[in-house]
């Protein structure tokens, strides 16, 4: 279990918003991706983090977006 001390000094790496311990796992307020907390420290790390359905879904559209720009030749 981390403490309220230790959770008001970590913020959501993608974010810098503040993160909410729910269960074994830290939840950031901002985005919702779900961060692990291993041996009692929250690993901050986007990339090990559980994304939320909805922002999984903004991001592939994003980078489909992105992808059909390039492939037309256009820089965004
Ligand atoms: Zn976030």
């Amino acid at each position: 279990m981390i403490s309220k001390d230790l959770l008001d000094l970590l913020a959501c790496p993608a974010c810098g918003v503040e993160l909410e311990l729910q269960g074994r796992e830290v939840v950031c307020t901002e985005c919702g991706r779900r961060f692990p907390i291993r041996e009692g420290i929250p690993v901050l790390l986007v990339e090990e983090a559980e994304e939320p359905p909805e922002l999984r879904a903004r991001l592939d559209a994003e980078a489909r977006a992105l992808a059909e720009a390039q492939a037309k030749g256009n820089t965004v």
